[in-house]
């Protein structure tokens, strides 16, 4: 039996996150609860707790996974005792805009199905979650020998193998990922997978140094290597230049260009760096773009003319989930290497503040509500 009350860390206000008391939901027949094990920090879940974009109180958190504790008297297919991976937004399927496969454009896509009480918002950062009838088949049991976190992360690695599929792209082709954070390093992973020539940019030596783990064919910092000791100590002596992108892609492509290129950084000037360097024909895919307000000037010929495709995505796709499972949990795409933190509940602000200043040896970062396993 659950408890009548549960620990939660509730969103108060801008960058104001509460270890308070709250009761455990009530579920309908057709729900389900489960006791969360872990829940990813994720980036978008990051915005609105720093900009304060949606009305207080709610409980975020939306990369989860737990051990069903009840199933209401309707459910088929899941019963308590059970390990499961949740998925929190599932589309219709029937509308116009699924009939597009622009699942992440429909309404019923848009409202968030797990919560933690409150206006539902993923609902992760709390010890347990009410899982409404609509994403139940979004939901994945974890296999025995895989943990929550791995299930946790299926989220993430799905919206990516989404924004790969939105790419037209051919076995042996030279794709650009430009960041090297956890989703980028999922890119890389999944199009190297793929049979695709990943060519990886990140600041971070740790990053790039793991990107080549996961399969990239080259990597770039575009800082240029660190000036050595003897050379700080010596100004006159001048920093070599640091080889920019615009004369390695041509030789890492033979002449060819990028045949798409994936930007996982916010970065505006990235954008435009990118369409230069894809071929004629090619695609520069924004990731992380949710920013709305800017305007980048970009020479718009060069999708016009030159026919380079600027295109996005966003979201999951929960018809990719089946895949997107294999990969994980077959650890083809071993997400463990991408969790470097694990944080109790009750430190839930303090992993939000890691995932938002990331440093040097940070990727992911996960908040653990239950016991980390069993
Ligand atoms: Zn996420
Ligand atoms: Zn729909």
């Amino acid at each position: 039996m659950p408890p009548s009350t549960m620990r939660a860390v509730v969103y108060r206000g801008p960058n104001t996150l509460r270890l308070e008391t709250v009761p455990v939901p009530r579920i309908g027949p057709g729900e389900l609860l489960v006791r969360v094990a872990a829940c990813g920090v994720c980036p978008t879940d990051i915005k609105k707790i720093q900009y304060g974009l949606l009305p207080p109180p709610r409980i975020f958190g939306h990369e989860t996974a737990g051990t069903v504790v009840r199933a209401g008297a309707r459910v088929r297919g899941f019963r308590a005792g059970e390990r499961v991976a949740l998925h929190h937004h599932v589309p219709c399927l029937q509308c116009h805009a699924c009939r597009h496969r622009a699942f992440a454009q429909c309404a019923q896509y848009q409202r968030t199905g797990i919560t933690a009480g409150f206006a539902p918002a993923g609902g992760g950062y709390a010890e347990y979650v009410r899982v409404m009838p609509f994403v139940l088949p979004g939901v994945v049991r974890i296999p025995a020998r895989n943990s929550f976190i791995e299930g946790a992360l299926l989220e993430p690695v799905n919206t990516v193998l989404k924004a790969i599929r939105r790419l037209a792209l051919l076995r042996g082709d030279s794709v650009l990922v430009a960041g090297q954070g956890p989703i980028g390093l999922i890119f890389t992973r999944l199009l190297a997978l793929a049979g695709m020539r990943v060519i990886a940019t990140d600041l971070l030596p740790a990053r790039l140094k793991l990107a080549r783990e996961f399969g990239a064919a080259a990597v770039h910092c575009p800082a240029g290597p660190a000036p050595s000791p003897a050379r700080r100590s010596a100004p006159r002596a001048p920093r070599p230049a640091a080889p920019n992108l615009a004369t390695l892609i041509p030789r890492f492509t033979r002449g060819r260009g990028l045949d798409a290129a994936v930007i996982t950084v916010p970065a505006d000037d990235v954008v435009g760096e990118a369409q230069a360097l894809v071929r004629g024909g090619g695609q520069v895919l924004l990731f992380a773009h949710t920013r709305r307000g800017t305007a980048t000037p970009l020479d718009l010929a060069t999708v016009c003319v030159d026919e380079k495709d600027l295109i996005g995505s966003y979201s999951a796709d929960f018809q990719l989930q089946a895949e997107t499972a294999r990969m994980v949990f077959s650890r083809q795409l071993d997400v463990r290497r991408l969790v470097t933190h694990q944080f109790p509940l009750a430190q839930t602000a303090r992993a939000v503040e890691l995932a938002t200043h990331p440093t040097p040896d940070s990727l992911k970062v996960v908040v653990t509500p239950g016991a980390p396993e069993g």
